[in-house]
């Protein structure tokens, strides 16, 4: 396997003023990972008495569909060791209001421990409810689609489901409940988008700290290089046999080790283009269909396409070229019209640019300027073939 190193020498530049400011901050603050993990095929089933070591009292949040499947067994649970749950629901996103009416139900319930339970979003809620009512937080995730499960970081979003900011919590979760025979029920695209965002971290990380000189940094980017390694290796064999070895190990990386990189690399170690691109598409309603993993690969390959059309970087050309493969074998979107994203007007296009763009937008750990036209060319153009002498495209000739 070709293994390819996105960064430039560009970067360091960049990477030498963050390694300045890192020497003369001396206090380092960070939350590396959940206090304990429980994982294995009935990780669920055997929670119960690491749960009540927790709280008496759970408060279950996760969304309706969720709690209507799952309560019953989680009471199940929780009943034997005499703790009195009650469920909230979360809907319609983890957003400002959904939190208010949390914060009321928890104090409803008189809860001493916050139980999420589902995808990124609800295990988002969840962690920012039990960070605000200062609670001891158990995150159960129901799919591998993101390492929500495992950060100290929510994501807040408009009621409309448009993304609006993120929250640094004050620890990881308390306890990560990692349940194979959950995660087997959710459908394979899950999977699939959590490969995706997983692999947003080498693409990312490398950009932002690559040339970092700090153990800590160094040590986490070279994570997030295995850990794209390791989703190269395995990922078209797990998709084949769900439950299986390969699917358990790839599980694994997109629901722990991705959560490692963060919780090492700190605030040092973020996101880049790809995650900025995926912030702008939320404010497209009919983006709102593709998962937040599917987003965020798709906009790997425009990171990688900026690098190319602004830079000339031809190791980025080499490196879309290779995912793009990847991506056709295992599923991931390539192009906005995989996304659903095929008939929408220029005007969405731009307002999608022109936010992925805004001033405190993560594309800027970019060592370049990007401003909306380049980031609209590059977003048409993600699978354009490698041509080295070719001149930045505009929009209209891709049209
Ligand atoms: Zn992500």
């Amino acid at each position: 396997m070709v293994v390819l190193n996105t960064q430039n020498m560009s970067n360091q530049s960049a990477a030498k003023k963050l390694s300045t400011q890192t020497f003369r901050s001396s206090l380092l603050s960070l939350f590396v990972a959940p206090r304990q993990i429980l994982r294995g095929e009935q990780a669920l089933a055997e929670s119960g008495e690491a749960i009540a070591r927790l709280g008496k009292r759970p408060l279950i949040v996760g969304g309706d569909r969720t709690l209507a499947s799952f309560t019953p067994q989680l009471q199940a649970i929780l009943l034997p060791q005499q703790l009195k749950s009650a469920p909230a629901s979360y809907s319609p996103d983890c957003s400002e209001v959904s939190l208010a009416s949390l914060r009321a139900a928890a104090n409803k319930h008189q809860a001493d421990v916050i139980i999420g339970i589902g995808g990124g979003k609800a295990l988002d809620t969840a962690k920012l409810l039990a960070h605000q009512c200062q609670l001891p937080i158990v995150t159960i995730p129901t799919s591998a689609a993101t390492c929500a499960a495992w950060t100290a970081l929510s994501n807040i979003y408009s009621e409309q489901g448009a993304f609006e900011y993120d929250v640094a919590l004050d620890k990881c979760p308390d306890l990560l409940l990692l349940d194979y025979s959950l995660i087997q029920t959710a459908p394979q695209r899950t999977l699939v988008a959590g490969i995706g965002d997983a692999l947003a971290k080498w693409y990312e990380a490398s950009v932002s700290s690559g040339s970092s000189p700090a153990t800590l940094i160094i040590a986490a980017v070279q994570q997030a290089r295995v850990l794209r390694d390791i989703l190269f290796q395995k990922s078209a064999a797990a998709l084949q046999e769900p439950g299986g070895e390969e699917w358990r190990e790839v599980v694994d990386a997109t629901v722990l080790l991705a959560g490692v990189i963060g919780g090492l690399g700190g605030a040092q170690c973020r996101t880049v283009a790809a995650h900025a691109v995926h912030n702008g598409l939320t404010h497209i309603p009919a983006a709102h269909n593709a998962l937040h993993g599917e987003k965020v690969a798709y906009g790997i390959l425009v990171q990688l396409r900026l690098e190319e059309m602004i830079q000339g970087n031809q190791l980025a050309a080499s490196a879309r070229q290779q995912l793009l493969k990847f991506y056709s074998e295992i599923g991931l979107p390539q192009t906005l019209d995989d996304l659903g994203l095929g008939h929408i007007t220029l005007a969405e296009l731009r307002q999608a640019a022109e936010i992925a763009c805004g001033k405190a937008s993560d594309i800027h750990r970019l060592p370049f300027t990007v401003v909306p036209e380049q980031l609209m060319a590059a977003m048409v153009s993600t699978t354009s073939l490698v041509d080295g002498n070719r001149s930045p495209i505009n929009l209209a000739s891709e049209n």
